[in-house]
């Protein structure tokens, strides 16, 4: 099975995504750690990423489509956490690989920011966190109606505990469609 998960900065996608991949053993993909990692590594692409996410900028599109291609190749399931993020990586995603669920954790807006405060992450500063949000509302909240269209979206209330959600991911991922 091929998965998006899909939501705001802080919504729990990691969290879940983790959760989900070992339970099921399907291969997690999440772009933010491939980047955090070749940024403590300090190679090229750290560098170049770097630039973008201590400011809550996306890196450009060319670049993650890239990972993203490198990663997906020769596996048969797969979940992506932190991609598509734009329209565009939405549109090159389709032209590698077909997207059977995409979950998308809803959180409200002020539940967001506390939980990202509370995290301490290098790009959980308050000023970065608003434009984190910013960015996401701009260039990936259009993914939400771009997957409901093509029917293959489910909503998935990202408030409650962490167990209570995974069940809730997980009666998603077990209906057949
Ligand atoms: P995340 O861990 O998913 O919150 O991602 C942290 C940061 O990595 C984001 O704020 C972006 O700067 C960058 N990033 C992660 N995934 C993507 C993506 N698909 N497109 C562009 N930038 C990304």
């Amino acid at each position: 099975m091929h998965i998006i998960f899909l939501g705001p900065p802080g919504a729990g996608k990691g969290t879940q995504a983790e959760i989900i991949s070992k339970k099921y053993n399907i291969k997690k993909i999440s772009t933010g750690d491939i980047l955090r990692s070749e940024m403590e590594n300090g190679t090229e692409l750290g560098k170049i990423a770097k630039q973008y996410m201590e400011k809550g900028e996306l890196v450009p599109d060319e670049i993650m489509i890239k990972i993203i291609e490198n990663h997906i190749k020769n596996l048969n399931s797969f979940i992506l956490d932190g991609f598509p993020r734009t329209l565009n990586q939405a549109l090159e995603l389709e032209k590698i690989t077909k997207i059977d669920k995409v979950i998308y954790i809803n959180v409200p807006d002020e539940e967001i920011k506390n939980r990202l405060l509370k995290r301490g992450r290098l790009d959980d500063k308050p000023e970065v966190i608003e434009n984190r949000i910013k960015v996401y509302r701009e260039q990936t909240q259009v993914l939400i109606d771009y997957y409901k269209k093509k029917g293959i979206l489910y909503e998935i209330d990202g408030m409650g505990s962490i167990e209570e959600i995974s069940k809730r991911i997980e009666s998603v991922l077990i209906n057949p469609t």
